[in-house]
């Protein structure tokens, strides 16, 4: 602790102890939108694993990939990470070989972190892998399990689970009890480790990452480059500041925010969003998010409900919406989403595409304009549409969605960055420059810098990207001069 104590100070940061909090990490100096707080390579981690696609072990691509031919488990990119992996994957090969064919397919990604954890622990106490102050097994000893809160169901899941990684390390030392309460922390620790447009590609354990506490109203963001978590700064952080980030969709009214903490994480937020529940703008805020339209559809107003629960009143208008009718057109709603998921399995894009427009016209008529799920309809008919190639729908929906996700995702959110981004390569995509130009490099470019930095890949794409929009611009604007100037 203490070693981790001074290489923290070394980069301004520090650890303290919180009694209702746990760890926490300070700041030591100020820090400015943008800058870098702190990064960090995973102690272990694992790609996805999907019928679909399959993802290197070392760096995550999912193109040019060969499978080990020892364990036919692991996949590799080429010889550079196929080396790089070797001390732990030596280890981890043997091992799988071991079992048979049926016993290999079912390994699971998260079984599989676990094994890694166990194998990364031994070769780091052997000094075959150096360790240091920030990567050592003593951070995963210290991150918190909340064994005690978790239910009878749930462990005996983790113990049949952990006999699995017995099985397959095969160790006499183990300690089953100790890998069932490492899945503990895997649940509330890990993090789901995504490429730049926040596609979710693996999971990692970050042990110093996971000192960071959570609020729906962070200073700082987590994004990835590669498997490096990197933490930045998204508003000035004094010096002594928490160093704060969140962990869930910050989007949802207080109570959904508050359940999804309870459940994965297994805390109670007082963030200065969550200690205003009951409140009036609270209570406003939910109502818009996740409630009803007024009956007139010109209005915007909130509903309430009434003091005689038969209905929900417009607090702008005064209109009453009858609670049986937005009974009705939910309960089609929900007939609709569970047809939609079984037509979206099938792979017929354009009957899913139709569907979810039927789903997002009985939306506007039952949720208000700016609530979530009416946003999660249109994103999914975005991503359909950019599926068939379909730009100019996919334009028009990607554009409704701008105004909520200025709401919901205010300030320096990787999220609008990225809305504006997609609407920029959309304009683009259809030939609109100057539409792209504004976009892209206005909106997209201003917060993408402070949340993605400036050094990226992602980030030099698109600036270059940006630059060819403008000479194009530029160049369709001189070829227009020109043909004016003929006589
Ligand atoms: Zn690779
Ligand atoms: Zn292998
Ligand atoms: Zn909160
Ligand atoms: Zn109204």
């Amino acid at each position: 602790m203490e070693d981790l104590q001074s290489a923290l100070n070394e980069q301004g940061l520090t650890v303290s102890t919180v009694p209702e909090k746990g760890r926490c990490l300070l700041t030591a100096r100020d820090f400015y939108p943008g800058e870098v707080i702190i990064s960090q390579e995973p102690y272990v981690c694992v790609p996805n694993k999907s019928s679909v696609d399959s993802r290197c072990d070392g760096c995550f691509t999912s193109s040019n990939l060969k499978k080990c031919s020892a364990c036919h488990v692991v996949w590799y990119c080429g010889s550079t990470c196929q080396k790089l992996e070797w001390k732990l994957h030596r280890l981890e090969c043997q091992a799988l070989s071991r079992l048979d064919k049926d016993r290999r397919k079912s390994v699971t990604p998260s079984i599989l972190l676990m094994v890694k954890l166990y194998l990364r622990r031994k070769l780091q106490s052997e000094k075959v892998i150096p360790t240091t102050a920030t990567d050592n097994y003593n951070l995963v000893e210290a991150l918190v399990s909340h064994m005690s809160d978790i239910d009878e169901k749930q462990l005996v899941l983790y113990a049949q689970i952990a006999n699995i990684v017995n099985f397959i390390l095969q160790w006499p030392e183990i300690n089953i009890k100790e890998i069932a309460e490492n899945f503990s922390k895997f649940a509330c620790n890990a993090h789901t480790i995504c490429d730049s447009e926040l596609r979710p590609l693996g999971t990692g354990l970050y042990p110093v990452i996971s000192i960071i506490n959570h609020s729906c109203l962070p200073n700082s963001v987590l994004l990835f480059e590669g498997r490096l978590a990197v933490i930045r700064a998204v508003q000035h952080i004094p010096q002594g500041d928490e160093v704060l980030i969140s962990y869930i969709e910050t989007a949802g009214s207080t109570m959904t925010r508050q359940k999804a903490l309870k459940e994965q994480y297994r805390f109670t937020c007082t963030c200065p969003r969550c200690i205003k529940v009951g409140q009036s703008d609270d209570i406003q805020e939910s109502a818009i998010v996740e409630g009803y339209q007024c009956k007139d559809d010109r209005c915007n107003g909130f509903l309430l409900r009434s003091s005689d629960d038969k209905g929900f009143v417009c607090q702008q208008c005064g209109l009453v919406r009858d609670k049986e009718e937005i009974r009705k057109i939910a309960s089609e709603l929900k007939l609709m989403s569970d047809k939609v998921l079984m037509s979206s399995s099938s792979g017929n894009y354009q009957e899913t595409v139709s569907m979810y427009q039927k789903i997002d016209k009985l939306q506007r008529k039952l949720c208000h304009p700016f609530s979530i799920s009416l946003m999660q309809t249109r994103e999914k008919l975005l991503k359909i549409l950019m599926e068939l190639q379909d730009w100019r729908e996919a334009l028009a929906y990607c554009r409704l969605t701008i105004p909520v996700y200025q709401r919901l995702y205010p300030g320096f959110h990787p999220l609008l960055g990225l809305q504006y981004y997609t609407c920029g390569k959309l304009e683009w995509l259809l030939g609109d420059t100057e539409g792209a130009i504004k976009i892209t490099s206005s909106k997209a470019v201003d917060i993408l810098r402070v949340t993605h930095g400036t050094n990226t890949s992602f980030m030099k794409d698109l600036v270059l990207k940006l630059e060819e929009a403008r000479a194009e611009a530029s160049y369709k604007l001189s070829s227009k001069d020109e043909l004016q100037d003929l006589p």
